[in-house]
């Protein structure tokens, strides 16, 4: 199994906190949230238009968890989970001593500001990894990590080295799902324990060349975890429904 060398934290940006937008997020007054210190993120990445892609890291832990809020502009199910999940992290007993996890806000400002799948050049940022199986493509990129979103995940990877990656999508399939890829298999199981949402495996999926998963996963023997939340359902109650399941599966050991 092939691993990046740990280089250090990289953050290149000030604060760049922004307002909530979705009448959604006025419930996120749940009670991790007022225990704990506020949200602050951080710009650290650009956006083919030059918006923030913003990140924040929690706890003190030698287990290193990279969390991705969204990869895809039209796919928001998973936001609320991505704004409340520092509160419901801080809250967890040891989980700060046990874990560092570094989240992304949302990966494709450019598309989330018009919710549109891909980035501004139009090209899905889930197949642009450099994955062996790779397939380049006006949507895809000419080359791996010719966009800079993705350019940006892949340095923040390299330079944090990460032990397990969550990652949140939303799916078309009508039911809300977990996926893995790599050796993922133990966080899937438990996460669909605890959530009840089933596993669904990557060859029951279309195939993604070039994803994420791809790369991390098949390519790389880092487990990534897939959550698929049913397009549509609102995304106070995906977190609800995954609250518990995402907890515990951080706090695996
Ligand atoms: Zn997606």
């Amino acid at each position: 199994m092939s691993r990046f060398a740990l280089l250090g934290a990289i953050v290149l940006g000030g604060c760049m906190s922004t307002e909530p937008t979705d009448a959604w997020r006025d419930r996120l007054d749940e009670p991790e949230s007022t225990r704990s210190r506020p949200a602050v993120w951080q710009a650290a990445g650009r956006s083919v238009e030059g918006r923030a892609i913003e990140i924040q890291t929690l706890g003190m832990g030698p287990r290193r968890v990279l969390w991705i809020g969204s990869i895809h502009g039209n796919e928001r199910e998973g936001s609320f989970a991505t704004e409340a999940l520092p509160g419901a992290f801080l809250a967890y007993p040891g989980l700060e001593q046990r874990v560092t996890m570094t989240m992304i806000r949302d990966l494709d400002p450019d598309g989330t500001a018009i919710r549109r799948r891909g980035n501004a050049r139009h090209v899905d940022l889930n197949r642009n990894f450099p994955a062996s199986n790779f397939h380049p493509g006006r949507d895809r990129g000419f080359r791996p990590l010719d966009q800079p979103e993705t350019r940006f995940v892949y340095e923040l990877i390299k330079n944090d080295a990460p032990d397990l990656v969550i990652v949140c999508h939303s799916s078309q399939r009508g039911q809300s799902f977990v996926n893995y890829d790599g050796p993922a298999w133990p966080f899937a199981a438990r996460f669909s324990r605890i959530s009840s949402y089933p596993v669904v495996h990557s060859n029951e999926l279309d195939s993604t060349p070039g994803s994420l998963g791809s790369w991390l996963g098949h390519d790389q023997g880092i487990p990534v975890l897939t959550l698929e939340f049913r397009r549509g359902t609102d995304p106070a109650r995906a977190w609800d429904e995954t609250r518990q399941a995402i907890l515990s599966t951080l706090a695996m050991r």
